[in-house]
């Protein structure tokens, strides 16, 4: 018989009480979808912080590499695809120019959503006469389906702008700074499904951390969180998988493969953050013929004076590192809103400011007063 939500709830509420604050990380947009829709955190104990951490590719993708897609659309005779979320994340330039993909679609720029790489291969197929642009920014999960696609077999007209990033590296950085921010994690399922949950080990071994692996439903989460704690009860901590009925040990050796064949990995650039080691996804040099960045001009430009940052007043760069809570930014709920969104966690559905809107969490909060951490 499986342990319901409820059941775990009890387990929780039934573990000792802490005097001090337990801040419990998560680093997947899922995750703090599931935890919000569900209102995980007004039923946990009030010394239980659940904070959203680095789990929202879209939010981290450099502000370049969206202003070379829009600049391409725009300049070079394309069709380029791009997954949805993307297609409204504002660039820093003057208001009279395209400031999203969508704008540069309304300017004239042939841009399509894509769900999937399968869809991507099917429209260049479509379209033989044409160069299609697949603007490929994500997390392991969506980084390793473009991979395969790649080893498969692409057509001759099909480039990619390839964003992708690895997860445990930011939070790698978090831990090595000194001040990460949260005494426990729950580790991302579906990375977790492809990488293995071996990846999180560090954070146990190295960082003295307890950590879980979640699915994305409430039962799934809340008994990872009840192994964190009872970990921090026990002082006995080690990475439990708290979603095996899909994370086995080795992850996706398939997945692993393409991924390993057509990607290589170096120090990439987070939107807002900097350069985090070994955190991006780039094609391998027996793929180049097949890189948007070798076959098109760079529309780079230095003299856009907030290249790579997040627009002003937006602290989504905090927000993703789990250093504020979304209704801590003086923009929340005011002039951004899922309407008009600001930055791109208010755009993105992984989004962390997205999800608390949309989970009805509007109070906007003085940012002295509540800080995380
Ligand atoms: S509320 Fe808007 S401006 Fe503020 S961090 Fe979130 S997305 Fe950025």
């Amino acid at each position: 018989m499986t342990t319901t939500a409820k059941q775990w709830l009890e387990h929780i509420h039934a573990l000792p009480h802490q005097k001090d604050k337990v801040k419990i990380m998560n680093v997947c947009g899922g995750h703090e979808r599931s935890i919000t829709m569900a209102g995980l955190r007004k039923a946990l104990p009030e010394y239980i912080e659940l904070v959203p951490g680095p789990g929202c590719p879209v939010c981290v993708c450099p502000e370049e590499d969206i202003f070379e897609a829009i600049q391409l659309a725009l300049h070079e005779d394309i069709i380029l695809l791009a997954f949805g979320d993307m297609l409204r994340v504002p660039v820093n330039v003057p208001k009279a120019r395209a400031r999203t993909l969508e704008q540069a679609r309304a300017q004239g720029a042939d841009i399509r959503p894509v769900a999937s790489p399968t869809e991507v291969v099917a429209i260049a197929k479509d379209n033989v006469d044409k160069a299609v642009v697949f603007f490929a920014a994500g997390f392991e999960t969506t980084t390793a389906p473009v991979a395969a696609m790649m080893v498969e077999g692409v057509p001759e007209n099909l480039s990619v702008l390839l964003s992708g990033r690895l997860t445990w590296p930011a939070v790698a950085m978090l831990l090595e700074s000194g001040e990460p921010g949260f005494d426990a994690l729950v580790a991302p399922g579906h990375v977790s499904t492809i990488m293995g949950p071996e990846e999180w080990d560090f954070v146990v071994n190295k960082h003295n951390i307890p950590a879980a692996v979640a699915g994305f439903k409430p039962e799934s989460l809340l008994a990872a969180m009840y192994s964190t704690l009872r970990q921090l009860n026990e002082g006995r901590y080690f990475l439990d998988n708290c979603y095996p009925e899909l994370v086995k040990a080795g992850g996706n050796k398939s997945a692993q493969s393409h991924l390993n064949k057509a990607m290589s990995v170096y120090d990439a650039n987070w939107r807002g953050v900097g350069i985090i080691p070994q955190s991006g996804y780039m094609l391998e040099k027996s793929y180049s013929q097949y890189d948007a960045r070798k076959l098109f001009p760079s529309y780079a430009d230095d003299a856009r004076k907030r290249a790579g940052q997040m627009p002003p007043g937006c602290d989504c760069a905090q927000v993703v590192l789990g250093k504020i809570y979304p209704n801590q930014c003086k923009l929340f709920g005011a002039a951004c809103k899922p309407r008009n969104p600001i930055g791109p966690c208010m755009v993105s559905d992984e989004g962390a400011c997205r999800i608390w809107w949309a989970g009805g969490m509007r109070e906007s909060v003085n940012v002295k007063k509540k800080a995380v951490g």
